[in-house]
């Protein structure tokens, strides 16, 4: 403790020591204050990523603070064979909120996958139709990268080498509703979608498209999972982003922002659904326990009761206008501008890492997908001052590309 490295010394320490699996930017962080980030230089960083929509209430809010404080006084921990209370008021909470009956506690967006295919293939058998397995997803999709939920995702990307993946998943084209239709068999368990693609580049379902795909559902029997591990708890401008839609899923499955930086993740399911499962069906040591739920207790509290999850639309409306102005201006470096509430991307004309470095260099931090699209994430918290202040400094970004494709040109 106390000590301190150099940015230098840091990198190569962790190049050394952490297993390669990310590509990763050299910069290493040290504190966070709002909608602001320090690295180790001292240098201060405006975050539009939020830990990829984790820290929606920004850094060190003094409510979840507390909770965590709390927490580490009273009790981190006592595994799932006995009852606490923040657990049972978290469960009471996000149905309250949702309208879901029973929620199961995981510890991340794929474990919460992971138990919602789980119960969609149990509760298939339990109704007598023991042949209905398979999943249905998108083309694109993200859900994760445990086994069963890397199959889930459309991105054939990220199943390179690890074959053979488990049997039962199929993908269809987001936003096509013949097609799905078209996929549905006499094997089909459930259909899995993410109201938004995150990872895939920002890609909305259309509400044609969501309420196609409920009714197809229930025509066939089948359950409708919403993946709502990065459009939920309130990104999008609604608790769930299926609230904008005017649909309800059997299945609904949250993580990243439900504990704002504490790792939880979290599987509703209508009361039919969750016939699934009974005691022993599924289960996870860490899954919502003391200090987790404590946790996401502060954050719903902070979302409801302080006023943020109602600024979010204002909030988004600001920043979506802001991006689309740029785009009008920088026609040669930013393309579409996408997405729900907070959670927007823009498509890149120049080079991501370009683009990425530029805003780095000016003290923003933002995302870029595949080298092409610029996500931004902000916290909800995020101040109009911070809005117009992200949006001068991509401003800036933008005219200096632009000036590159010129000299380029000549
Ligand atoms: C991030 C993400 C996941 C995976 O969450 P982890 O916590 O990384 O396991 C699943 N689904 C969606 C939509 C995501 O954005």
């Amino acid at each position: 403790m106390g000590v301190q490295l150099r940015a230098d010394e840091i990198f190569a320490m962790s190049d050394r020591w952490v297993m390669h699996t990310y590509g990763r930017i050299k910069l290493a962080f040290v504190r966070g204050e709002g909608s602001r980030l320090f690295d180790v230089e001292g240098r201060s960083f405006l975050d539009f990523v939020s830990g990829l929509a984790v820290t929606s209430l920004g850094h060190g809010h003094p409510k979840l603070k507390q909770a965590i404080v709390e927490a580490a006084e009273s009790l981190l921990h006592t595994s799932n064979y006995f009852y606490i209370l923040p657990q049972a008021q978290l469960a009471e909470r996000l149905a309250e909120v949702t309208g879901f009956d029973r929620v199961f506690f995981a510890n991340s967006g794929a474990e919460a996958n992971e138990a919602a295919i789980k119960l969609a293939r149990r509760y298939q058998v339990k109704s007598g139709r023991a042949g209905r397995y398979e999943v249905i997803s998108a083309i694109n999709s993200f859900h994760g990268r445990t086994l069963a939920t890397v199959t889930a995702t459309g991105q054939p990307k990220y199943h390179a080498g690890f074959e053979p993946l488990p049997a039962g998943f199929r993908y269809v084209p987001l936003n096509d509703l013949e097609a799905l239709r078209a996929a549905i068999t006499d094997t089909t368990a459930a259909v899995l979608l993410e109201p938004v693609q995150g990872e895939g580049g920002i890609h909305p379902c259309t509400p044609e498209y969501l309420q196609g795909v409920r009714a197809l559902c229930d025509q066939h029997g089948l359950l409708l999972i919403l993946d709502e591990v990065q459009t939920g708890v309130g990104r999008t401008g609604t608790f769930l982003a299926a609230e904008q839609y005017g649909v309800k899923a059997d299945i609904c499955t949250l993580a990243k922002g439900l504990g704002g930086g504490v790792p939880i993740g979290a599987m509703l399911a209508t009361e039919e659904a969750a016939k699934g499962f009974e005691p022993g069906s599924h289960a996870s040591t860490f899954g919502g326990n003391f200090l987790a739920t404590r946790a996401a207790l502060a954050v719903l509290d902070v979302l409801f009761n302080d006023g943020v999850l109602e600024r979010v639309p204002q909030a988004a409306q600001r920043l979506w206008k802001g991006l689309k102005g740029l785009a009008e201006r920088h026609p040669k470096v930013l393309g579409e501008v996408r997405g729900l509430g907070l959670m927007l991307g823009v498509e890149l004309k120049v080079p991501g890492s370009r683009f990425l470095n530029g805003c780095l260099e000016k003290g923003l931090l933002v995302n870029v997908i595949g080298d092409k699209v610029l996500r931004l994430l902000p916290p909800l918290t995020v101040s109009d001052e911070e809005i117009d202040e992200a949006l001068r400094l991509l401003e800036l970004v933008c005219e200096e590309c632009a000036s590159e494709c010129q000299d380029s040109a000549s």
